[in-house]
């Protein structure tokens, strides 16, 4: 049990069980973070600005800290091996309190306006989702992130209206104790209002969350490594398949349901 609640009438009009069209031959179930949008600016951002934040209050009291701060490459491959974030502040220099203290830091900076407006989105998204839809499939969205804002980003890049639901999590303070149950529970929940056929039914994700939640609920799955997991650490799962990104992985699901003849 997770102890998220969600709320089960949906006041968003895009968000309505039943606007699945059952007669599509496919739905596909898009993870937000990720698949369509690329955070690792904002994570790599909100590292250096805690970094810098955590030094000043030490050199305030007169303690020069032998900060060294990672490359945006050597930060984001320890995130996608799932390198805790106190073994990366220890990889940075700090030490016990110093860690505390810029784990604080992180945690309040990671989700402030100035920071989100570092995600982008990923490359070739809306050609992805430019083909499923051109092909008939039917796109939602179920993420962790907060309801309002992944509809609010997906409206600023003019991509809402084309999918048929947005699902995510009631407020932007929702604490997640277990990811993977978090998302088993919003898939449950989604899976049920839209009663598609598993059998016709993919999930994009780039976490264990992802794939997990797809695997108990029997349809099949698509790890992404464009996001904050990797390829190496995505195998281990295993997903129905491994794609590189959301275009890659369109022009898989579009081959499936109008097969390019020989
Ligand atoms: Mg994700």
């Amino acid at each position: 049990m997770t102890g998220i609640e969600y709320p089960s009438r949906p006041s968003n009009p895009l968000d309505l069980p039943g606007r699945v069209n059952l007669a599509s031959p496919m739905t596909v179930l898009c993870d937000f973070d990720g698949p369509l949008v690329d955070v690792s600016e904002r994570y790599y951002r909100t590292y250096q600005l805690s970094l810098v934040d955590t030094q000043a209050a030490y050199e305030a009291e007169g303690i020069t800290l032998p900060v060294q701060e990672l490359t945006k490459q050597q930060f984001w491959q320890m995130k996608q091996e799932r390198v805790a974030d106190a073994e990366i502040a220890l990889r940075s220099g700090l030490r016990s309190r110093q860690i505390e203290k810029f784990l604080e830091n992180v945690h309040q900076r990671v989700n402030q306006p100035a920071l989100l407006q570092q995600d982008q989105l990923q490359p070739g998204v809306r050609w992805a989702l430019a083909l499923l839809h051109a092909r008939g499939i039917n796109l939602a969205v179920v993420t962790l992130r907060c309801q309002m804002q992944a509809q609010q980003v997906l409206r600023d890049y003019g991509l809402d209206q084309l999918f048929t639901v947005i699902r995510g999590a009631p407020d932007e303070l929702a604490a997640y104790p277990n990811y993977t149950e978090a998302k088993k529970q919003l898939l449950a929940e989604v899976l049920a209002d839209c009663s598609h056929p598993p059998s016709q039914t993919w999930l994009v994700g780039d976490t264990e969350a992802d794939v997990l939640a797809g695997q108990a609920q029997g349809i099949s799955t698509i790890a992404l490594t464009c996001g904050i997991r990797s390829v190496t650490y995505l195998k281990q799962l295993q997903p129905t398949r491994i794609h590189c990104d959301l275009l890659s992985a369109a022009h898989y699901l579009s081959g499936l349901v109008c097969p390019v003849e020989a």
